[in-house]
Formats: structure tokens, C-alpha cells, sequence
């Protein structure tokens, strides 16, 4: 029989045992527990749109309309203008022939590129890419090598042992998720075009936050190539659920064809479709949303280094406050949850071994105030932890 009990054990003793904290959450900021408030500094709605009124009323719009749930999958009769309208939209934002949305940013990257590259072909991946995107690889069944973290010359050294494979696929994060520092995009696309590769973009926290309109890692480094597959998701700056895969329209074809996580299951409801059509447009006609979250970026981020932590290669609103041993990661999230902060740790495997982390999460909807309540309690237990 499964020994449960004592795979926990285990997991408690190594200081790695995770747990649920059920919240309410009024606001993009904070969130009650048994009747008290918590500073939320740990979310990826990093726009505030979760909680913005013409998303809430254009969800409800839509609910009255056409109710709770699409009733099939997309291929069956799920599908609605309203998937078409996003579709759309989507292409658009991120300057791509077309574009098809999944039910989540998880079931794209499992099913994006699980059923894009074959046994046959060679995928290469950056070291601290996502889990779905590793699950996604893994999938496939294709050749699988993994680059040392943003490391151009062993990606180069990779594509020219490739010998006689046709297809190769080069993953990447486009903001890394536990560090947030950006991926070198033009020399991997440099890179791409010399060896014929294309390129699997996980714009999950790009999209929204970075480039001039918002449109993710491309639109950063003001870059536009067909060989990019531009994954993304409507659960972090556009604030609701879903996600998506942005290029060409040949590609859109092939993924209804073959994608299973696509194909089997229920298409996203009205309301969701709705609420990610309304962020798509309030992103584009709202540029001071994103000022303001690079603004307390900036502000956080300069006084977190002058108290001493290490924020690793931090670029992006996502500043990681690395701690070391998970015990000690642990110990300084629960007096921040004392003192009313949210930060949970951030621990292996999803971390490696010794970078246990506090992740902190800027968003736009942080006032001046929550943020340097937030700084004085980081300096006084980071000093009575001995962390800095
Ligand atoms: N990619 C990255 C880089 C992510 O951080 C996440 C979510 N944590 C996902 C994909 C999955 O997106 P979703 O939450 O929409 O399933």
C-alpha cells in the first residue's frame, strides 16, 4: 500500500511540507484570514485588473447573456464568436497572424509543446524554465537537452551538435518565474536563425508588463520573427484565467488538430473569455497601469538591495529575496505572516537546492505605504534572522 503518512513526514522534517491558507481577497492588495488583513505582496496580478470593475462588469455581462459554461469542448459546440473575438484580440496584442486559446497557461505549455515537437525532433530549454514547461517537453517525446540558465554559448554549442535533426524547438521563459530576470531574446533568435531553430516563448509574466504597449518580451526588445511561438496567459497582468499560443496561422490549424489539452476539454466560459477580451483592451488603452508597477518596482527594489538582501538578477517586478536554507525561508515568511504580510517561501524542487526564497511581487495596486511597511518589516527580521 501507499505510504502517505510517511512520505509527509518526511517532507515536514526537511522543512519542504506545503499547505493551503484559505484567503478572501477584497482587493488586489489585500486579503483577510479568520477576520484579519493581510498585505499581499506574493500575487502575479500585477496590473490590479482582478479586482477592476469593468472586468467584473463585462464577466457579469457576458454570464447574463450566455450563462456559466460553454457546455463542450471547442471542437464540439463550445465554440463562439466570443473565443474568435479573443482570438482576435490576442493576435493583434502580440503582432502574430492568429492566435487560439486554451483553457490555462499549464494545459498550453502541455499541450503547445507536447504535440509541436516529435520524437524525432531536438528541444533545447533554459535550466529555470517552468514546470508546465518542462512537463510540456517531457511530453513530447522529442530529444530534450537543457542549457545552464541563459548560458548563449552552451545553446550554441547544442544547436551545432544537432547533425542531422530537422526540427529544433529552443524553450524559454520570457520572464523567469522564481528569479525575474528576462531571457536574452535577440541572441536567441540570432541563434534560431543561424541553426534554423524555432522558438517556444513563455510570456506568462511578460505579457502586460513588459514593452512599450504591454505586448511581453517582444515587444521589449522590439522584435518580430515567425519562428517565435508566443505563449502566454490572461491569469497574471490580464488579471482573470486562460491562456494562449500567439504566430502563424498554420500553426493555430496544427494545434486544433492535434493538441489534446486543447481538444479535450470544455471550452473556457462566457464570463472568462469576457473578462480577458475587457483586459486585453484596458492594457492597451491604459499605459499609466503599467508606469505605476514599474514605479514600485523601482522604489522597492532600490531599498531591498540597500538593506543588503540579494534580489539574484531580478529585472522585472518579480524580486526575489534569496534566504538559503529552506528552515530559515520558512522561519522568515511566518514572521512576516505575523506581522500581517504574505510572502509565502518559496522552496525546492521549485527552487534549487539553497536559494530557498522569498518571492516578492510588485504589482501597480500597491500604495507607497504597503510598500515601506513592507520594507520595515523585512529589514527588522532579515536583521534578527541574520539574512542580512
Ligand atoms: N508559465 C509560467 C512561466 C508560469 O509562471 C505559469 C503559472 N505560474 C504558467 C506558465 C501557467 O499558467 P496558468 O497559471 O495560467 O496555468
Amino acid at each position: 500500500m501507499f505510504q502517505f503518512e510517511k512520505a509527509l513526514t518526511k517532507l515536514e522534517q526537511q522543512h519542504l511540507s506545503r499547505a493551503l491558507i484559505p484567503l478572501d481577497s477584497e482587493s488586489s492588495t489585500v486579503a483577510r484570514r479568520n477576520g484579519r488583513e493581510l498585505l499581499l505582496f506574493c500575487t502575479n496580478n500585477y496590473l490590479g485588473l482582478a479586482n477592476h470593475p469593468k472586468l467584473k462588469a463585462a464577466a457579469i455581462s457576458a454570464i447574463q447573456a450566455r450563462g456559466v459554461g460553454a457546455g463542450a469542448s471547442r471542437l464540439i459546440s463550445g465554440h463562439s464568436d466570443l473565443n474568435d473575438d479573443l482570438e482576435a484580440k490576442v493576435a493583434r496584442f502580440k503582432s502574430a497572424e492568429s492566435a487560439l486559446v486554451f483553457s490555462s497557461g499549464y494545459m498550453t505549455n502541455i499541450g503547445a509543446i507536447g504535440s509541436i515537437a516529435q520524437k524525432e525532433d531536438l528541444i533545447l530549454a533554459d535550466r529555470l524554465n517552468h514546470a508546465s514547461l518542462v512537463v510540456g517537453c517531457r511530453l513530447s517525446g522529442g530529444r530534450f537537452r537543457v542549457y545552464a540558465h541563459k548560458d548563449m554559448t552552451q545553446l550554441r554549442r547544442l544547436l551545432s551538435n544537432r547533425k542531422t535533426i530537422q526540427n529544433v524547438l529552443i524553450v524559454t521563459d520570457g520572464i523567469f518565474s522564481m528569479d525575474g530576470d528576462i531571457a536574452p531574446l535577440p541572441e536567441i533568435l540570432a541563434l534560431a536563425e543561424e541553426y534554423d531553430a524555432s522558438i517556444y516563448l513563455d510570456d506568462a509574466h511578460a505579457t502586460g508588463v513588459l514593452g512599450v504597449h504591454g505586448g511581453g518580451t517582444c515587444d521589449h526588445f522590439k522584435l518580430s520573427s515567425s519562428r517565435i511561438i508566443q505563449m502566454g496567459t490572461f491569469s497574471k497582468a490580464c488579471g482573470g484565467f486562460g491562456g494562449f499560443i500567439a504566430g502563424k496561422g498554420a500553426l493555430k490549424q496544427y494545434l486544433i488538430n492535434k493538441a489534446p489539452s486543447f481538444i479535450y476539454t470544455t471550452a473556457l466560459p462566457p464570463g472568462v473569455l469576457a473578462t480577458a477580451l475587457a483586459a486585453l483592451e484596458l492594457i492597451e488603452a491604459e499605459g499609466s497601469l503599467r508606469k505605476g508597477l514599474w514605479k514600485n518596482r523601482a522604489y522597492f527594489c532600490e531599498r531591498a538591495a540597500q538593506l543588503g538582501f540579494d534580489t539574484l538578477a531580478s529585472e522585472t517586478p518579480i524580486v526575489p529575496l534569496c534566504i538559503g536554507s529552506s528552515e530559515k525561508a520558512v522561519d522568515f515568511s511566518k514572521r512576516l505572516f505575523e506581522d500581517g504580510i504574505y510572502i509565502p517561501p518559496i522552496r525546492p524542487p521549485t527552487v534549487p537546492e539553497g536559494t530557498s526564497r522569498l518571492r516578492v511581487t510588485l504589482t501597480a495596486a500597491h500604495t507607497k505605504c504597503q510598500i515601506d511597511f513592507l520594507l520595515s518589516r523585512l529589514e527588522k527580521i532579515g536583521k534578527d534572522l541574520r539574512v542580512i
